[in-house]
């Protein structure tokens, strides 16, 4: 295994003990938290071991080595009665937690979508966890009700979205999808708020509709709302796996003949399988007739709104009611920040506002646990702040920019080569691609085989999809430190088995 020995500076006893203030004394379990002394000089430890961990992460495997239970079998199966030194607490992180450890933050990790972490983003998480806020009220967090505020209008702008969209942060885009069409719900006025939908003879049956393509948070929203998989309506995609809206029309058309009401529909710009983008623009005045909530769902690639060329592929969102966007996986903010845009906060709120009197304050502000099923809510925003002072408008935009460019060149490569097709058009920056070299049979089970082979080997981590029955390599590239030799290194180990 190709684990610690790379790094320069692994948290071990010796590295701990050349500070000779580090005593046993020093770290006596106590019931009181740390001294600032020695928070000082872990802190002062652990940043060194991240900084040589993110320099020399392309050194480690991308994906986990260990064996399912490694982890746990190498665990106390109980809590230690008394306190330890936190020295030791650390070699444990070097001998058992790195190693059990998928290394998303390597620049081979092409896998589902390729997200990675910045320094900045790390700050933010460090800083939030000191002052480990619980914004509720505003009177429990100004900084973080406010922030988040500013924040999520800033991307909001440079998204190019209007200023219409009020922007809240959830945790992942599958929450804010639920909220979503929780809003959307409860603009149909049907008094569920108030009587539920169970032991409702009149309640006609609710309609949501989306593309085939569409990702499995959609389906498990309409779950969690009651609505039932019934409610959901998957439209048909054309070759370019993008949703066709004739398709999309006459579903409406044939549910409305039936007595059903349908009321939403959730479109996508990025699509998970192959980035494909739903059309916008045609999708847009079917819901206007029919006077259904449109969800955009750009949880990727709404990250790529920011680059000015690319926002012809976001076309129509300005008459969209609601669009999510994950800075978690394409702005180098860590885990977890997705961004819920939404024209109608008060519907949002008449779904979700509920106010116990220990709750009840007199300011006007507003109050974010009105706007979701959470109470308590982390301090997300400062992390995307830290980010976007940190890269400017400008740094993120390029890197982007150059996360398409290698995409591009690895399609050309694919191309270029009879041995390799695409097996979707390239969108953003994600290539659906599989090789198909003419003495081989079984495609299926060749490009199977060869992805799982690479992916074993720890160099590079690849995923795949089925499109139109066929299996399909995906590649993503979005790793902030991600460079052409990344890729040139990927297509060696392809071509290397083909
Ligand atoms: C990743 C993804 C999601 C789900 O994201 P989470 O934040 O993990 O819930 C939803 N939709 C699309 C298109 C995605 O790519």
């Amino acid at each position: 295994m190709i684990l610690m020995r790379q790094f320069q500076r692994p948290i071990t006893d010796t590295n701990m003990q050349k500070e000779s203030e580090f005593s046993d004394k020093a770290f006596a379990p106590a019931s009181g938290d740390m001294s600032a002394a020695d928070f000082r000089r872990v802190g002062h430890q652990i940043i060194d071991w991240i900084a040589d961990y993110s320099e020399n992460v392309e050194n480690l495997p991308v994906l986990s080595q260990v064996e399912p239970n490694w982890l746990k079998n190498n665990l106390p199966k109980h809590a230690p009665e008394n306190g330890e030194d936190f020295a030791e607490i650390l070699k444990d992180v070097d001998k058992l937690i790195l190693p059990a450890i998928t290394n998303w933050n390597h620049p081979n990790f092409h896998g589902l979508f390729s997200t990675s972490t910045s320094a900045a983003g790390i700050f933010g998480e460090l800083l939030a966890a000191a002052f480990d806020q619980k914004a509720m009220l505003w009177r429990t967090s100004p900084a973080s009700t406010e922030l988040e505020e500013v924040v999520t209008d800033w991307l909001r702008q440079m998204m190019n979205l209007d200023a219409g969209y009020t922007g809240i942060i959830y945790d992942t885009a599958s929450v804010s999808t639920l909220h979503a069409l929780a809003a959307a719900r409860e603009g149909l006025d049907l008094k569920i708020r108030e009587t539920g939908m169970s032991g409702r003879s009149e309640l006609p049956l609710l309609r949501v509709y989306t593309s085939e393509q569409s990702h499995s948070s959609v389906e498990k929203a309409v779950l969690l709302l009651g609505l039932g998989q019934k409610s959901l309506v998957k439209i048909a995609v054309n070759e370019r796996f993008e949703m066709d809206a004739n398709k999309l029309r006459e579903a409406i058309e044939t549910d409305k003949a039936a007595g059903f009401v349908p009321f939403c529909v959730v479109a996508t710009v990025g699509t998970t399988s192959t980035a494909s983008i739903d059309p916008i623009s045609e999708i847009v005045p079917i819901c206007e007739e029919n006077a259904l909530w449109l969800h955009v769902d750009a949880a990727y690639a709404g990250s790529a709104a920011i680059v000015p060329e690319f926002q012809k592929f976001f076309a129509g969102c300005e008459r969209a009611d609601s669009v999510v966007t994950n800075p978690h996986k394409w702005l180098f903010t860590p885990f977890d920040l997705s961004i819920l845009y939404c024209r109608h906060t008060d519907l949002l709120k008449r779904a979700f506002a509920l106010v116990p009197e220990y709750l009840k304050t007199n300011e006007t502000v507003t109050n974010q646990m009105d706007y979701g099923i959470q109470l308590g809510r982390r301090f997300r925003s400062l992390k995307l702040w830290f980010v976007i002072r940190y890269f400017g408008q400008n740094g993120l935009i390029e890197r982007i920019r150059e996360h398409c460019r290698l995409a591009k060149l690895l399609a050309d490569w694919i191309e270029a080569d009879e041995n390799w097709e695409l097996a979707a058009p390239l969108n953003f920056a994600l290539v659906c691609f599989r090789a198909c070299p003419k003495n081989v049979e079984n495609l299926d089970a060749f490009n199977e085989n060869l992805m799982n082979e690479i992916n074993a080997s720890g160099e590079a981590y690849l995923s795949h999809t089925k499109l139109d029955g066929k299996f399909a390599i995906r590649l993503s590239v979005g790793s902030i430190r991600v460079e052409e030799r990344h890729i040139e290194k990927v297509w060696g180990l392809l071509n290397a088995k083909v």
